[in-house]
């Protein structure tokens, strides 16, 4: 996983997602120049078979995306591997003809391109979530399937679940997105007690039958930081989201790794 970084030493994302992990102890990454991303992606080579960029921040939200879009083209030009970026941004017309072309290199080289973008609610009621400048939910809807159209993968980050969005949002975000989606995920929901997340998230304070869900104390299992974390996690949202997929033909998981390796699977196959 690469990004460009905390995008100043006080703000590391151009934007304010109310569930971002950076707020509480999620480790940020180093602020590194494409030259030392590339150097660091050669020299570890052997240790990954797929490159994501993504993580701890938006790299490709004004003010860096032409940045953000040149280390995608650094990326497919000097390392030889599948590539995954991730974004809430929507491009211009003239930066979705970059990406084409990225992704016909890619493509020449053999390897695969995935384009994700996480919706995290639909309904109005809940767009403090992700708070302006953030493209609406309808906008990034719109920019999975021009990615689906420019020949990538898609994947769309459902994530995390969150118990103050109505589980039907996420089957709203499935059928506006569907046939162009090939890949869904979900994500528990990890925030620090009395932290800044769980200010942001829950507002009015957390209800009730909400805290009937939540494990204290946990690790937090795709990063390194010391810090323990409560966990909401609701089957209920899990199943019901996932038997939508299925029933339309999408793949989902908690897990990208597991996604994506079920996609591969499936292209084997056929
Ligand atoms: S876009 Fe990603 S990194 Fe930026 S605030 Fe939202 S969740 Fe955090």
């Amino acid at each position: 996983m690469v990004s460009l970084g905390p995008l100043h030493p006080m703000k590391h994302c151009p934007y304010r997602c109310a569930f971002c992990y950076v707020l509480d102890d999620f480790s940020s990454y180093d602020s590194l120049g494409i030259d030392s991303i590339i150097e660091f992606l050669k020299a570890n080579a052997d240790k990954y078979n797929i490159i994501y960029v993504s993580g701890d921040t938006d790299s490709f939200a004004p003010p860096r995306t032409q940045q953000g879009l040149n280390l995608l083209n650094e990326i497919v030009n000097a390392v030889k591997c599948d590539l995954l970026f991730t974004s809430r941004f929507v491009f211009s017309d003239s930066e979705y003809d970059k990406i084409s072309n990225i992704i016909e290199k890619q493509k020449e080289n053999g390897f695969r391109f995935y384009a994700g973008t996480s919706i995290t609610r639909y309904s109005e009621s809940s767009a403090y979530l992700e708070p302006t400048p953030i493209p609406t939910p309808n906008e990034r809807i719109n920019h999975l399937k021009k990615m689906k159209r420019l020949g990538a993968i898609t994947m769309l980050g459902l994530r995390p679940f969150l118990p103050v969005v109505d589980v039907n949002d996420y089957l709203i975000i499935l059928n506006k997105v569907y046939p162009d989606l090939d890949i869904a995920l979900g994500e528990c929901f990890y925030f620090i007690r009395n932290g800044n997340v769980q200010k942001r998230v829950f507002p009015n304070g957390i209800p009730v039958e909400v805290e009937k869900n939540i494990t204290t104390n946990q690790k937090m299992e795709f990063d390194d930081n010391e810090s323990l974390w409560d966990i909401w996690n609701s089957k209920e949202y899990e199943n019901t989201v996932e038997e939508h997929c299925k029933e339309l033909g999408i793949i989902f998981s908690m897990h990208s790794n597991d996604a994506i390796e079920e996609y591969k699977k499936i292209c084997k196959k056929n």
